[in-house]
């Protein structure tokens, strides 16, 4: 294989399809309360933390985990009990 423009393009591109900052699920998890929150605020949480966006995209489990989360909260701020706000504001 001789290294033309062309050719490394491509490598440069594989190498950014597999990116080592990509999430793992754990990670995800432990940022997912952080992403729901800002989500609730109105703001933009796939602007605020974008590997937690990216990684929802590509993985249903913790999409569905999210939406349950989603679920949870917008309940919770129908009743007039957000109480989730002080537990996160705790946890900084
Ligand atoms: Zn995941």
């Amino acid at each position: 294989m001789t290294l033309t423009p062309d050719v490394l393009r491509l490598l440069v591109a594989k190498a950014l399809a597999s990116r080592p900052d990509e999430m793992s699920c754990g990670e995800c998890d432990a940022r997912l309360d952080r992403f729901a929150e800002i989500s609730l605020a109105g703001r933009d949480a796939a602007d605020a933390l974008p590997l937690v966006e990216e990684h929802l995209e590509g993985c249903p489990g913790c999409r569905e985990e999210f939406e349950a989360l989603m679920d949870v909260l917008r309940a919770a701020e129908r009743e007039g009990q957000p109480w989730w706000r002080r537990l996160l504001a705790r946890r900084g």
